[in-house]
């Protein structure tokens, strides 16, 4: 997509992350059962949430929902607060060990006692469904993936889906996480994007998101991103996910969309809210992802994806 042949001011098509993540389902549902039928092969998801965060609660129902869904068996290990690295390991350890489960899960953050960074090189990386372990991390570097980490590996989707141009263009991801940031420029720079990467020691931002025909946002700062960030056309995907309380902040973020957002805010506490000011948005960009209905919804799917992948990788099937 060339942005300056875009005419201005059209408001912003939203993309729908719901359509493209019931597509990937269906089609892991129909290859779930393919194998099913074919070969007796049912992949198998072991999930594992360490103490009661609520969020990761719900995280984690969410995927052990959606493995209902798509008829990927699931397996779910809840292990108390005071869980030790060494209890972890051997946990990790016995799921490496054993031929019916296809795919770890480890809820992330953990916590504060238990080192994270050994227990995700602990995973087996055949069985490393996020795309977190090392070796995964090089081989996506190195151009050559196999599990790649669910949130960037969904946005490509997303693009893919909406047909917008990746190859050639100007590309910026702001964020340089190793969940979200590094493997989105790793993904972009693949397909041929010429790709940019800002973090909070980028000066002027705005001059620098500016240059860009798509934007990827992953920073966690609910709104930040605004209009003086985005290039007239440019499609803006925004991965932040944030919820937000503050009344007057909510009327400060969403504009006229404030009030539908504040009946959300009285009915759950919270309003969900991305890192691109939407009200903005609307106005500069030529596509946006929404929050919610944008990028999150594509994880879970692709967390699908990538259970059926790794229990075809291990047993040497084609993908
Ligand atoms: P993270 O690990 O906290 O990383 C944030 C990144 O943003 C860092 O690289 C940081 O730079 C950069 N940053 C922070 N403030 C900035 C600023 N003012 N200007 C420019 N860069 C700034 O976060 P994350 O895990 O990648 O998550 C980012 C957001 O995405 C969060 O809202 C999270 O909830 C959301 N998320 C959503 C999904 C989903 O499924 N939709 C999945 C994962 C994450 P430095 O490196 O310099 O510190």
């Amino acid at each position: 997509m060339i942005a300056e042949n875009i005419k201005r001011p059209t408001p912003a098509s939203l993309l729908d992350g719901a359509v493209v993540a019931n597509q990937i389902k269906e089609l892991v549902k129909s290859e779930v059962a393919t194998l099913a039928r074919q070969q007796s092969i049912v992949p198998c998801l072991a999930t594992i949430l360490v103490g009661e965060d609520p969020a990761s609660t719900v995280y984690v129902r969410n995927k052990i929902r959606a493995c209902e869904e798509v008829g990927i068996r699931s397996e779910h290990h809840a292990l108390a607060m005071s869980t030790t690295t060494t209890e972890l390991l051997e946990l990790i350890r016995s799921l490496n060990s054993r031929d019916d489960v296809d795919g770890i899960l480890t809820q992330l953050p953990l916590p504060k006692g238990v080192d994270e960074t050994v227990v995700i090189e602990e995973i087996d990386p055949l069985k490393d469904v996020d795309g977190f372990h090392p070796i995964n991390v090089g081989r996506l570097s190195q151009g050559r993936p196999q599990l790649v980490p669910c949130t960037p590996a969904g946005v490509i989707e997303l693009l893919d889906y909406y047909q917008i141009e990746i190859r050639g263009v100007s590309a910026c991801v702001v964020g340089r996480s190793q969940i979200v940031g590094r493997p989105m420029f790793q993904l972009l720079m693949q397909r041929d994007a010429t790709v940019t990467v800002c973090h909070s020691r980028t000066s002027d931002l705005a001059a620098v998101t500016r240059q860009a025909d798509l934007l990827v946002v992953a920073i966690g700062r609910p709104g930040m991103i605004g209009a003086a960030h985005i290039k007239p056309g440019a499609t803006v995907v925004d991965v932040g996910m944030e919820k937000l309380a503050e009344s007057s902040e909510v009327r400060r973020l969403f504009g006229p969309a404030a009030e539908k957002r504040l009946e959300a805010v009285s009915k759950r506490g919270y309003t969900l809210i991305g890192d691109v000011n939407q009200a903005e948005a609307l106005e500069v960009a030529g596509k946006f992802t929404p929050v919610p209905g944008g990028v999150g919804l594509l994880t879970v799917a692709m967390l699908m994806k990538n259970t059926l992948k790794a229990a075809k990788l291990r047993r040497g099937l084609s993908e």
